[in-house]
């Protein structure tokens, strides 16, 4: 027996016999939409999936109009030749024995194009387009696409479909008093508002009856001024299960809440209180999600009475094996997703199809697929960064005798320091993974051993992941005893009580985090994470919102960022994460000041000068986060001794280092050697 009996037992669910609770939730993978080969790919990746035992699957939104589409790009069921373009898919994923559902997603006024449309014309504050308020006719319109979008699913051989119902989509949007401001039978009071929602599952529900499984993703919480009390969640739920939903799946905050809800920032399994209230409004079963990232977790919440089954849908980009790992007693060997979005939406809202940062094969299992090598050789690989890590399990899975080589006590680099961040505990769990996967390959990695051109002669070729060090800028007092890196900081030096931080990147920013989060526990307990962002556990008014937001303990009494370009900061942050820091940031009273000339530092602070003023921060502490370097003092010896040399991440290039590309090289090494 495994140890996840809740999370791994069976369930029937409107005669669709589930292997598990394991739903792989919707995600937008970019391919959606985008003819045959794309739809191939798809395939593969979820069939893999399904193989690996994922109970259920749930495919990226498909819209059922024009009108829905996220983008200005068509990714719609609403034509024969789109179901028949679906056939791949749900044959694929039949074949592994998996079950899926098409996710009807139209998304209203969150609609990237000109064409949006909504129950009122109220922009959004995360869109530039200005919806088009629907008439009755295109209102009953849109019900009628939605259930031609679930036939069609139908006939392209879905087990069902799911209705997107959360997260501030168009059937969002008509629930909360926020968006629809209609004065007809679609708006105006509650019962009003719901209407629509029940049209929609109604309709649906008349295209097929025992055999396809109807879920309907409902916001459990939404996080916004306007939005729902918990009593109308509660009545929602009850009222998509008298529609006729068999499932309620859910969602959390709508996409323009200010409270992070799948980032770093949230503590894992924060939302299972919201879950366990819809639970106990309704018969049907309850999947709850957001940060459920290990079996554990995912056994603790249904074990707990919060939901019936759990979904996650950026696990399964980390990890396709994750149900098979946690089934059969090897749950350490999971690659845990990390919740940076690098890859995966990031990517999306940047017009690239997603993968994973610790997974670069993810949805491109073609590219990446791993062949035995045919004469295994000695490798060396010089840093045991992430890159090197990724590197040397890959040629060594490959059989190849591989020797990892890292000058630090222990392996990590960059992400060792950055495990240290307020919610980035996690990074731990991806350098483990890459390290135990090297040992399981027979690899022998020997830490506090500076590798030079001696020990790496007898190597058949040698991989450099030597990575970077801090770029140290010059301005008088640099030497100062107040002075000192980002790792320096972050390997224990108590900070000062007056703290600038030079350099307003990635790290700059997260230094700032650091400083101000270090005592708290907002990243990872729930309690204290509602706390900081003021998250109403009954949610009794409206968005579950107290409008009381916590202040950070043990900060700096000053911290000041600072950067010499004009113009915002935090600019390279993630696309859809870099919003927390910068609001953290912001809320927490640092001082950000662009445009700036270091002129030196002493005991009596920090001279700066800004639009040619002089100006001096009195602080007593100085740190570092002016970028990096490559380190690269091995190179030049390996290039003259010749031979099979590969450089990759940091040591390849600084400049925009970060880790999705350090293990995508590492990992490309691994199967070019
Ligand atoms: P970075 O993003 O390049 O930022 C370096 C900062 O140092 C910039 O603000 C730059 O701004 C300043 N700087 C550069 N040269 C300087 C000099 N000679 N003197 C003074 N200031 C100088 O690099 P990073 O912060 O070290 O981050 C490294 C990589 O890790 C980046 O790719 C980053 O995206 C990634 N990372 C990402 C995250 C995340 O949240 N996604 C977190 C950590 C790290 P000015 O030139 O305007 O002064
Ligand atoms: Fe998770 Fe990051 Fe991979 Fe996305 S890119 S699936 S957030 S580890």
């Amino acid at each position: 027996m495994s140890g996840y009996p809740h999370f791994l037992a069976p369930i029937e669910i409107n005669g669709v016999a589930l292997a598990n609770r394991a739903i792989m939730a919707s995600m937008h993978t970019g391919l959606e939409g985008n003819g045959p080969e794309a739809h191939a790919r798809l395939a593969r990746f979820y069939a893999e999936r399904a193989r690996a035992g994922v109970g259920l699957i749930v495919t990226g939104g498909f819209s059922p109009n024009d009108a829905g589409n996220l983008k200005d790009h068509r990714a719609e069921m609403s034509r024969p030749e789109d179901a028949a373009e679906h056939r791949v898919v749900t044959g694929a994923v039949h074949d592994a024995g998996g079950r899926i559902l098409l996710q009807i997603l139209h998304a209203g006024r969150y609609s990237y194009h000109p064409r949006s449309v909504a129950p009122s014309a109220i922009r959004s504050p995360i869109n530039r387009e200005t919806p088009r308020a629907l008439t009755e006719e295109e209102i009953q319109a849109t019900i009628a696409d939605y259930a031609n979008a679930a036939r069609l699913a139908l006939e392209a051989g879905y087990d069902g479909v799911e209705v997107m119902g959360s997260e501030g989509y168009l059937i969002t949007q008509f629930l909360a008093e926020r968006t629809n401001r209609r004065t007809d039978r679609w708006g105006g009071s509650f019962h009003n508002r719901l209407r629509f929602s029940v049209e929609v599952i109604r309709a649906v529900r008349r295209v097929a009856g025992k055999g396809f499984l109807l879920a309907f993703r409902t916001s459990a919480l939404d996080l916004v001024e306007g939005g729902l009390t918990g009593a109308e969640i509660a009545t929602v739920a009850r009222a998509a299960e008298e529609a006729g939903a068999d499932l309620l799946t859910t969602g959390i905050g709508w996409h323009e809440a200010r409270i992070p809800t799948i980032a770093q920032a949230t503590p894992e399994a924060a939302f299972g209180f919201a879950t366990r209230m819809l639970k106990q409004a309704v018969t049907v079963p309850v999947a709850a999600s957001n940060r459920i990232n290990r079996p554990e977790t995912a056994e603790k919440l249904i074990a707990d009475g919060d939901c019936d089954l759990v979904m996650m849908a950026r696990p399964f980009l980390a990890d396709a094996a994750f149900v098979e790992k946690a089934a059969g007693g090897r749950a350490p060997e999971i690659n845990i997703c990390i919740a940076c979005n690098q890859a995966c939406l990031d990517h999306y809202f940047t017009g690239m199809s997603a993968t994973c940062l610790v997974n670069p094969a993810a949805l491109r299992e073609d590219e990446f697929g791993a062949s035995k090598a045919i004469s295994p050789r000695r490798i060396a690989v010089v840093g045991a960064g992430v890159a090197g890590l990724a590197a040397a399990a890959t040629a060594a899975e490959r059989g190849h005798d591989v020797t990892l080589f890292e000058a630090a006590s222990s392996p990590g680099g960059q992400f060792d320091l950055a495990q240290r961040i307020p919610g980035k505990t996690v990074f731990a769990e991806t350098i483990r993974h890459f390290e135990q996967r090297f040992a399981r390959a027979g690899g022998t990695l020997r830490c506090g051993v500076k590798a030079g051109p001696d020990e790496l002669r007898d190597f058949d070729a040698i991989i450099l992941a030597t990575g970077v060090r801090p770029r140290i800028p010059e301005f008088p007092g640099a030497d100062h005893p107040g002075v000192l890196t980002y790792a320096e900081l972050l390997k224990g030096r108590e900070p000062g009580r007056r703290v600038a931080i030079i350099g307003a990147g990635g790290i700059g920013h997260d230094v700032a985090l650091y400083l101000l989060g270090r005592d708290g526990h907002a990243h990872d307990d729930p309690a204290a994470f509602r706390a900081h962002w003021g998250i109403d556990a009954d949610i009794a008014g409206p968005g579950g919102l107290t409008g009381i937001l916590e202040e950070s303990h043990g900060a700096p009494e000053k911290i000041w960022l600072l950067q010499r370009k004009d113009g915002p900061f935090g600019r390279t942050l993630g696309k859809t994460t870099g919003w927390v820091h910068r609001d953290e940031i912001r809320r927490a009273g640092v001082e950000q000041i662009g445009g700036v000339a270091y002129r030196g530092f002493g005991d009596d602070g920090l001279e700066i000068e800004v639009g040619g003023e002089m100006r001096r921060l009195d602080a007593d502490m100085l740190v570092l986060c002016a970028g990096q370097e490559s380190e690269t003092a091995l190179l030049d010896p390996l290039q003259s001794a010749g031979g099979e040399l590969h450089v990759i991440g940091g040591a390849r290039f600084a400049g925009e280092l970060d880790a999705k590309r350090a293990i995508e090289e590492g990992v490309r090494a691994g199967l070019a050697v």
